[in-house]
């Protein structure tokens, strides 16, 4: 039975704070945060977030605690100005959904605002040239919240379009097949050269790194990979870029060069 609407003062604030540093933050997020009374999030997020924390109580929560934590929110908001921060975009793979599915649940009404931020594809996409130019898909291999069977056949409708695919979540010590299961998947539709970037840390100041190769050969990188990483598989049109003798990164052609010569 959902609670009776309760009359309230305070605000909710969903922040995306982007995938590391805070130059990567809107200034929006910045701005929210700033002026908030409480701010809620897991550690991670947290600590870059140190100098505009001064003040303010923070709220420091583990993961698997998100049901908790949307409800501590909410509850607080009634009353104070509440940020609840969520790394990359909160609306992707992130709090916006629990918070709001949890508030609209309690029938509590409460000023909300979601603010995007930089979510990991266009984090690691940026870090390796223009591998996402156009149409492109983004799955998690986290089957904590969705059965792998289903994970799998997303894996194979996207593949089979041949359009790039962003792998959040691509490994855990949890979930450490889920990355081989997935590459499995792309070569039934894709050709063993089609390129490949593995992104750590993407736009961080600590253990950012990037490797570029293809399917054919990302088996030898697999340990590179883990849960602070994101792999881009190229589509049917995406190559490998070049600088000279350096390998840059992946473009994937947004299709100019069926109109224009250059
Ligand atoms: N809401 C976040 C995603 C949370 S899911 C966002 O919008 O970015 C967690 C996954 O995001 C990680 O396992 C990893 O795949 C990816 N990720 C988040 N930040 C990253 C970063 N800075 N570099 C590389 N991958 C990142």
């Amino acid at each position: 039975m959902p609670s009776p609407v309760k009359p309230a003062t305070g605000r909710l604030a969903i922040v995306g704070i982007g995938p590391g540093r805070r130059e990567h933050m809107t200034a929006r997020a910045l701005k929210v945060i700033a002026g908030s009374e409480y701010v809620i999030g897991n550690d991670s997020y947290l600590d870059p977030l140190q100098p505009v924390l001064a003040g303010k109580t923070v709220i420091r929560s583990s993961m698997g605690k998100e049901v908790e934590r949307a409800k501590q929110a909410i509850d607080l908001a009634r009353t104070h100005a509440v940020a609840i921060v969520s790394g990359g975009d909160a609306g992707v793979y992130g709090m916006a959904s629990i918070v709001l599915e949890v508030l609209e649940h309690s029938g509590t009404e409460l000023d909300v605002e979601v603010i995007p931020g930089v979510t990991a594809a266009n984090a690691a996409a940026s870090v390796v040239g223009s591998p996402l130019s156009g149409d492109f898909a983004v799955i998690s291999l986290s089957d904590l919240l969705t059965p792998l069977e289903e994970i799998e056949r997303r894996l194979d409708a996207v593949f089979s379009i041949g359009i790039p695919v962003v792998l959040y979540n691509p490994k855990s010590r949890g979930r450490p097949h889920n990355f081989a299961i997935a590459i499995e998947h792309a070569r039934r539709y894709l050709s063993c050269d089609t390129p490949l970037a593995i992104v750590k840390n993407a736009l961080r100041d600590d253990g950012e790194e990037v490797i570029i190769t293809t399917l054919g050969d990302v088996k030898r990188h697999e340990d590179a990979v883990d849960m602070h990483t994101t792999v881009i598989i190229g589509g049917s049109e995406s190559r490998i870029w070049r600088m000279g003798e350096h390998v840059k990164g992946i473009i994937t052609p947004r299709g100019y060069h069926r109109k224009y010569v250059y």
